[in-house]
């Protein structure tokens, strides 16, 4: 479904339509128990959740997040793209690990390399 109402202006017909589209586009796709919904309003940022009453009156008082253009929160299909990235967050994982391990062992050698080059500097310096 098109996303182009979130950059219309907020007191159109256009963007009215929208939010009405995106509240049913989140009743058919998020299975909710008690009808509550993540906000993307501009105030809410998808981190709390609202009824559909509350919403459609964030979306059209306030906006919605013009950053929120895949609708993850509300049942939409992450892209091809986007998926991929997850993969890589896998891979991520294991190399955070791997730096983790680089950084304890190098952190250990430059205070052992410390005492011996101060060592070896003390007779520089007499008395
Ligand atoms: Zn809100």
């Amino acid at each position: 479904m098109g996303h182009s109402w979130m950059n219309a202006l907020r007191t159109s017909e256009e963007y009215e339509k929208g939010v009405e589209e995106f509240i049913e586009f989140a009743r058919r796709n998020v299975a909710t128990k008690n009808g509550m919904y993540y906000c993307p309003c501009v105030n809410c940022l998808n981190g709390i959740r609202r009824d559909i009453a509350d919403i459609r009156d964030h979306l059209i008082c306030d906006g919605i997040n013009l950053r929120y253009t895949t609708w993850i929160w509300h049942g939409e299909e992450v892209t091809p793209s986007a998926s991929h990235e997850n993969e890589v967050e896998v891979d991520d994982d294991g190399m955070e690990r791997m730096i983790h391990d680089v950084e304890v062992e190098s952190f250990a050698q430059p205070h052992e390399y410390d005492s011996v080059r101060s060592d070896a500097e003390t007779p520089l310096f007499p008395g």
